[in-house]
């Protein structure tokens, strides 16, 4: 349990999103690169699973195109809490190529993302942090756990 904030609300998401402007993360996790099917529909975007990239997928029987996506757990600065970074090719090639290339495993420092325009005009530019901020112990602890849960949640559907 946390106690509320009531100056600093925002309802919680297990999905990483960024407002306009900074945003300073800390990435977890090893990077995983791969296919995920979706839809567009008037309610938003519809997540339809991972793709097994090969026969058994129903929606590429269907004719539907999976999309490339990259993912990572972090941990927000923000609120402190650990998500799921769903990126699109636009945050993880940065992440993954000009970020990793050039400084390393991005699990070793933050990385802030600055976002600007809404919608099909945000740009997304994803830089190393010039100071990491401090994880607190105690968030530290649990991180173990939290991604335990984000990994059984989303990544094991289709094992079931
Ligand atoms: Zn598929």
């Amino acid at each position: 349990m946390k106690k509320i904030d009531y100056g600093n609300y925002k309802k919680p998401s297990d999905f990483m999103s960024f407002e306009q402007g900074d945003t300073q993360i800390r990435i977890i996790s090893n990077g995983l690169l791969g296919y995920q099917h979706g839809m567009n529909t008037a309610r938003g975007f519809v997540n339809l699973g991972i793709c097994p990239e090969d026969e058994t997928c129903e929606h590429c029987k269907k004719g539907y195109e999976p999309k490339l996506i990259w993912k990572w757990i972090v941990f927000d600065h923000t609120d402190s809490r650990v998500k799921l970074l769903d990126a699109g090719p636009m945050i993880g090639n940065q992440i993954a190529e000009k970020l990793g290339g050039k400084h390393g495993d991005p699990k070793e420092y933050d990385i802030v993302i600055n976002r600007k325009g809404l919608k099909l005009e945000t740009e997304y530019l994803c830089a190393k942090a010039k100071g990491d901020k401090e994880i607190p112990e105690k968030d530290q602890e649990s991180f173990e756990f939290k991604k335990k849960r984000l990994i059984n949640k989303y990544f094991k559907k289709r094992a079931n």
